[in-house]
C-alpha cells in the first residue's frame, strides 16, 4: 500500500454518521438542521513549531482534532464535520496507523463525522477544519463581556506549558506531575460539553490556547471593558504557588480550557451545567468599566505581569 489514494481509503474513510456524502468525491455534502448556523475554525499543527519532533503520532492525531474542537466549544457550537490536510515526509505505516488511531479515538469519543481533507508529500504538517452547528442566536462571542460580569475558567491552567518546558529540559518536576503535565500537553479535553450549553447564561467566552492574558486580552479588546483577576483563585497545581513560577499559569499555552464571562445572578445556573457536564468551572475575576487588567494577590496589592502569550511573530 504506497499511493495516496489506498492510505485515504485505509487510515481516513471511516464510518460516517451524520453526512450525506463523506470522502471519496471532489466535495462533501451536510445538512445542518432548520434555524442552525454553521460554525467553521481551522488550526495547524506543524513539526517543530507546534509540536516537538518525535511526538507520539497517537497523541498528535488526538490533539489535531481536539484543539479544533476546543474553537468550536468556545464558541457555543455543536462540533459534527472535520477535514484533515496532512502532508507527510515518507510513508510509515506504524505512524499513520497511531496518528489515525489518535484522530478517530477523539473523533469517535465526540461524534465527529471525517468528511474530506488533502493528502501530499512534504515536512510533517497537519491542518483540520472543524464544522459545527450553533442554534440561531446562540453564539458565544469575545465582544459581549459585560462590566461586573464573573470571568470564569474551566479546569486548571499552566499543566501544558509546564510540560513543555520539562520536556525541554528547562523546568523539573517531580515524576507524577511531570507525567500529568506532558499528558495534559500532549491530550488536550476539549470542552465541548459545556461550551454547547452555555450561550443561556454566558455573555462572552474564549477559548486559552496562548496564554489567559493574552487570550482574556481578546475578550477585554473585543469588548471594550477591564477586568481584576485574583491571583490566588487561578486554578493551578501547587507547585506554582510554592514556587512561584506564575509565568505558566498566566502566560502559557496550549491549555485549551475555556475562559467566559456571566452575570453574578447566573452563578448557580453555569454551577449546575458545570456538574452535570463533568467539568471544573471557577470563577477568578470581575469584568470592570476601567479599560485596563489588573492582577490582586491574597493581600488586594496589584502584582506586576508580562504579557508574553504566545506570538508566531513576536
Ligand atoms: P482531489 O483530487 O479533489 O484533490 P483527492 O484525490 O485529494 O481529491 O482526495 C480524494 C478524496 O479523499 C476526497 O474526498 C478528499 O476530501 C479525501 N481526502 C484526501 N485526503 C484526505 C485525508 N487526509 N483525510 C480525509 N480525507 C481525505
Ligand atoms: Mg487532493
Amino acid at each position: 500500500m504506497t499511493s495516496e489514494f489506498e492510505i485515504i481509503e485505509y487510515y481516513f474513510k471511516k464510518k460516517i454518521k451524520h453526512t450525506v456524502l463523506g470522502i471519496g468525491d471532489d466535495g462533501a455534502i451536510v445538512n445542518i438542521q432548520k434555524n442552525h448556523q454553521l460554525v467553521i475554525s481551522s488550526d495547524m499543527l506543524i513539526e517543530n513549531i507546534h509540536f516537538l519532533k518525535n511526538t507520539n503520532p497517537f497523541h498528535l492525531g488526538w490533539k489535531s482534532l481536539a484543539v479544533n474542537l476546543s474553537d468550536i466549544a468556545a464558541m457555543g457550537g455543536k462540533p459534527k464535520w472535520a477535514t484533515l490536510s496532512i502532508s507527510l515526509p515518507k510513508i510509515s505505516h506504524l505512524w499513520l496507523r497511531k496518528f489515525s488511531g489518535g484522530f478517530f479515538k477523539c473523533a469517535n469519543q465526540f461524534g465527529i463525522d471525517l468528511i474530506g481533507g488533502d493528502t501530499s508529500r512534504g515536512p510533517l504538517s497537519i491542518s483540520v477544519t472543524i464544522m459545527g452547528e450553533i442554534k440561531n442566536n446562540h453564539t458565544l462571542l469575545r465582544s459581549n463581556a459585560k462590566i461586573n460580569d464573573d470571568i470564569w475558567i474551566t479546569g486548571q491552567l499552566g499543566l501544558a506549558s509546564m510540560g513543555l518546558a520539562s520536556l525541554q529540559r528547562k523546568l523539573k518536576l517531580p515524576p507524577l506531575l511531570k507525567t500529568k503535565c506532558i499528558n495534559t500537553l500532549e491530550v488536550p479535553t476539549p470542552r465541548v460539553s459545556l461550551g454547547s450549553h452555555l450561550s443561556r447564561y454566558t455573555n462572552s467566552c474564549i477559548d486559552i490556547s496562548d496564554g489567559l492574558i493574552q487570550d482574556l486580552n481578546h475578550i477585554l479588546k473585543a469588548s471594550k471593558v477591564g477586568a481584576v483577576l485574583m491571583l490566588n483563585d487561578i486554578p493551578c497545581e501547587k507547585f506554582i504557588h510554592t514556587s512561584k513560577q506564575y509565568q505558566f499559569v498566566l502566560n502559557g499555552g496550549d491549555d485549551y480550557e475555556l475562559l467566559f464571562t456571566a452575570p453574578k445572578k447566573n452563578r448557580s445556573y453555569i454551577k449546575k451545567i458545570a456538574k452535570k457536564t463533568n467539568t471544573a468551572a471557577n470563577i477568578i475575576g470581575i469584568i470592570t468599566h476601567k479599560k485596563d487588567l489588573k492582577i490582586l494577590n491574597t493581600q488586594g496589592k496589584s502584582v506586576p505581569f508580562h504579557i508574553m502569550g504566545f506570538d508566531h511573530f513576536a
